[in-house]
């Protein structure tokens, strides 16, 4: 193989594989490394795959709504078939539960009908008439089943909800990633298995490549760190992280798999629920399961952890969702077997990710993904791709924000949103909401 490319994309998840595939369609010669054996095997393969637009800030949902065209207008964003066959959005529509914490979702619906996103609002006999299998008391605050007042409503009814028909999740978002990388390779990008980056090397104060663990040196004047939960450690390779107003860790978290309540096939009647009111969201999942997981609630311990050393199995975790799914479902059981994900959020200082340059010139970051960037990775892809490039032609980024044309809402966002240098965002939700 070759030693010598125009970019290095640390990482083959479906950011990394997104950012190479919009750099070749700009003719850089791109590699991606990633140490696991195939694309999309690393935290993407357990990602939940929702697409849904209700983030607390206006610019995350204008970022959602952007990355939504990717997905509904997927082969003809790729213009490849792969061999494994294409993906596909599955149109759930999303049920948003009002609450305190999202203060009754007032400036989502603010951001949503000024970027002209259909939703519904229900007051609580519509989400009952809609949704007859809901419990619609208010549960709130989320507690831990340990605690005596667990599941006992703290009022009649939930403050309402609202409806977003145009939400759903992606069918397999491990072929997702490898539809990326068949749409790379075809515009003449590679992808390197197997292979850890273990050093990134400079020259002459800027990146020069990076050297994998058998040795092997591959070069490149362009290197990006998206390497998903283990994106801090890329970055003290780089000695960038010092430089970074907002940092990442890695955050272990549960996703569980249970049956629907008897009798109900949850893949027709069900829907995408995000409920701050009892801490969990949830989806039909294929099988006539429901997926639930967790909003991470206050009274949760946050398991922040090595992404090489972390405890795989399911823990109490996984009951207290289940347990707490039980409270809005009626009928829900909770099984004796634990089914589902355990996995790692890359998560930011604030919940929101950072794609940025450096203070090292030629080494670039798509990191802090907080467990709800997966929606994102196109447009990601297409952001990065022109920040990059705009950047090594001498556009001072730091400076002057790059203003970032999106390609289906015709907005141009400021960039300047996900900087490293930001001060921590006060509106974020401080969870996988964003
Ligand atoms: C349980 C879970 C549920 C989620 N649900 C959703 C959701 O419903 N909706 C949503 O929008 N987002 C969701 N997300 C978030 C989303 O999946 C991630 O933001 C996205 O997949 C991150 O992609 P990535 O390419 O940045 O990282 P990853 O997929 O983690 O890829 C990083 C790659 O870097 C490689 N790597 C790391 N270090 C090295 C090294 N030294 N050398 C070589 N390779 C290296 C890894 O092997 C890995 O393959 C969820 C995430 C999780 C974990």
């Amino acid at each position: 193989m070759n030693k010598k490319y125009d970019a290095i994309i640390i990482g083959a998840g479906v950011i990394g594989a997104a950012i190479a595939f919009e750099l070749a369609k700009k003719g850089y010669k791109t590699l991606n490394v990633d140490k696991l054996p195939s694309a999309g095997y690393g935290s993407t393969s357990g990602s939940c795959a929702v697409i849904r637009f209700h983030y607390s800030t206006p610019d995350g949902v204008a970022t959602a709504r952007e990355g939504y065209y990717y997905w509904i207008n997927w082969p003809e964003y790729l213009e490849v078939e792969d061999e494994l066959g294409l993906v596909n959005f599955i149109n759930t529509g999303c049920l948003v539960i009002k609450t305190e914490l999202n203060q009754y979702l007032k400036n989502v619906m603010t951001s949503l009908e000024d970027l002209g996103i259909d939703f519904e609002e229900l007051d609580i006999e519509g989400v009952q008439k809609k949704f007859p299998f809901l419990d619609t008391r208010k549960y709130f605050p989320v507690k831990l089943p340990d605690d005596p007042d667990f599941a006992e409503p703290t009022g009649d009814a939930l403050g309402g909800a609202i409806f977003i028909p145009e939400s759903g999740y992606i069918s397999d978002p491990q072929l997702s990633t490898h539809n990326l990388q068949r749409a790379t390779e075809a515009r003449g990008g590679r992808f390197l298995f197997n292979a850890e980056v273990v050093a990134i090397r400079q020259k002459d104060g800027r990146v020069a490549g990076v050297t994998l663990t058998d040795g092997t040196r591959i070069d490149a004047s362009i290197v990006v760190n998206v390497a998903g939960p283990h994106s801090y450690i890329i970055n003290r390779m780089a000695g960038v992280e010092e430089g970074m107003n907002i940092k990442t860790r890695a955050l272990r978290q549960e996703v569980c798999h249970v049956s629907p309540p008897d009798g109900m096939d949850y893949q027709k009647e069900g829907v995408m629920i995000s409920d701050g009111d009892i801490g969990c969201y949830s989806r039909p999942e294929t099988g006539n399961h429901i997926l639930v997981g967790s909003e991470d609630p206050a009274c949760d311990e946050r398991e922040w952890v090595d992404p090489d050393n972390y405890d795989r199995n399911f823990s109490k975790q996984w009951t207290a969702q289940v347990l707490r799914e039980a409270q809005r479902i009626k009928g829900l059981r909770v099984p004796n077997q634990m089914q589902g994900v355990v996995d790692l959020y890359d998560v930011s200082d604030d919940w929101i990710p950072i794609y940025d340059k450096s203070d090292l010139a030629g080494f670039y970051m798509a990191v802090g993904t907080s467990g709800n960037q997966y929606k994102n990775a196109p447009v990601v892809g297409a952001m990065m791709a022109e920040l990059i490039d705009r950047v090594e032609a001498g556009h001072d980024h730091d400076g002057n924000p790059l203003q970032f044309l999106m390609k289906y809402t015709g907005r141009t966002f400021n960039m300047g949103f996900y900087s490293r240098l930001r001060e921590i965002n006060p509106d974020s939700s401080f969870s996988v909401v964003g």
